[in-house]
């Protein structure tokens, strides 16, 4: 049986467990994070698991459940501190759902008190007066007020959680966290008097952060992006150590597949590409036309994939991808694309690769569908945000490593910097 875990975290979605899971490697805990909420108890040592949802824009009734289900989970396997991740640009709808969450988690812990923030230095987002600044302008003037699920259109975090939660919202601001510990507990023990619930906390720095650490232990519940994260393992008498991102030696064939069409993996693709490395380009149309394609591009790496790690990717430049969406409608485009992108994942594991990298959030996603992956061991960080990881899957019991990268993350030489890294 495993040993109890410290530290019990829920996320509100995949990509953003992951970079949950990064930064608490990072700050020394051995981390394994599961797809949904698993059917049985941990089978492994870990300090930390994060448990992946897709409750970011579901009806809150629904995410509120989902959020419960892992919490009880979570509590079976020994949790001491449960931390709720949401997006460190606070997405959320009108109706929440991190303020719906956070309440039912309140309830379900029999807490009274929590805080919440998106404060994520590191990736340009801090928190000030209340308000968040991505890079250097406000939330809602950052691109974020035109998104297609979670538009932001004000930056004010307080009146934004206020608008979604019962509980009183309050702030624990910048004046607080720079003095660190006792006056962070001062604020928070006046906020408390006043009925406060849930306070917003300012944050510039990840000096900011680790101020306001030692003021979370013994918090039953904290809810944050992942920023928060680097101040945690702390409080549990955990130092950052190499052993933390300890994943088994890598061993087998080395494979890319890639559907994201973001600007940092057009680059990622192109550099593969240069430097002479065999790749091979899916057509959306002709997947769309019934023609095998996922069948030609298995057939194609069984010809190049002993010599060195090969590229199957759908990944295009914006305008190729309007094309394709004008032609076949962007759900129907993107599901189609995603389905063979998993199809080839699923059939270059069966073939030997067990040094797997997904490019793309969706894709990523149906990959690990595909392959029937449960959980994964969290390893070392290759760029900010994107851990190798180990997991075993149905055509793979042993095990594999892969990494999962999202849009936008990652160098232009990424793909060649991860295998590398994997090499002793
Ligand atoms: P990112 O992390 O960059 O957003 P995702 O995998 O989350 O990447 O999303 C990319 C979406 O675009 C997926 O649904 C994918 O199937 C779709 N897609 C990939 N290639 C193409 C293409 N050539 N034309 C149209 N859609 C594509």
């Amino acid at each position: 049986m495993a040993k109890k875990i410290l530290l019990g975290c829920i996320a509100d979605d995949f990509t953003g467990a992951t970079d949950l899971a990064n930064n608490l490697v990072r700050a020394g805990m051995r981390v394994v994070q599961t797809i949904g909420v698993p059917a049985e108890a941990l089978d492994t040592d870990a300090d930390a698991v994060v448990v992946a949802l897709k409750s970011r824009t579901v009806p809150p009734a629904e995410a509120i459940a989902q959020s419960l289900n892992a919490l009880d989970w979570l509590q079976k396997q020994g949790a001491q501190q449960i931390y709720f991740k949401y997006c460190s640009t606070f997405d959320s709808t009108a109706q929440g759902n991190i303020g719906p969450v956070t309440e039912a988690l309140m309830a379900a812990l029999g807490t009274s008190f929590t805080i919440a923030t998106p404060a994520f230095p590191d990736n340009k987002r801090t928190v000030f007066k209340g308000y968040l600044f991505v890079g250097d302008v406000l939330l809602n003037e950052s691109g974020m007020q035109n998104h297609p699920l979670t538009p932001m259109t004000d930056a004010n975090l307080v009146r934004v959680l206020q608008a979604q939660t019962s509980a009183q919202v309050g702030l624990i601001d910048h004046a607080a966290v720079a003095q660190g510990e006792a006056a962070v507990r001062a604020r928070i023990a006046a906020l408390q008097a006043e009925g406060v619930g849930i306070a917003i906390v300012d944050a510039v720095s990840n000096a900011d952060l680790l101020r306001l650490g030692p003021a979370l232990k013994g918090m039953p519940l904290v809810t944050a992006g992942s920023g928060v994260a680097i101040a945690l393992p702390a409080n549990f008498g955990i130092a950052p150590s190499v052993q933390a991102a300890e994943l088994p030696a890598a061993s087998g064939l080395q494979a890319i597949v890639s559907g994201s069409c973001s600007v940092a993996t057009n680059q990622q693709v192109l550099d593969f590409i240069q430097s002479g490395r065999p790749a091979f380009a899916l057509d959306p149309l002709r997947i769309s036309a019934g023609v095998d394609v996922a069948g030609e591009a298995l057939a194609w790496a069984d010809q190049h994939i002993a010599t060195g790690p090969v590229l199957v990717y759908s990944t295009a430049e914006p305008a190729a991808v309007r094309a394709i969406q004008g032609e076949l409608g962007v759900e129907q485009a993107g599901a189609m694309v995603e389905q063979t992108i998993a199809a080839i994942a699923r059939g270059l594991v069966e073939r030997g690769v067990r040094q797997l990298i997904v490019a793309g959030g969706e894709t990523s996603g149906a990959c690990v569908q595909a392959l029937g992956i449960a959980q994964m061991r969290i390893g070392g960080q290759i760029d900010p945000g994107v851990p190798w990881c180990f997991a075993a899957s149905d055509v793979a019991p042993e095990g594999l490593h892969l990494t999962l990268k999202s849009g936008n993350f990652g160098t232009a030489d990424f793909f060649s910097k991860a295998f590398a890294q994997l090499t002793p």
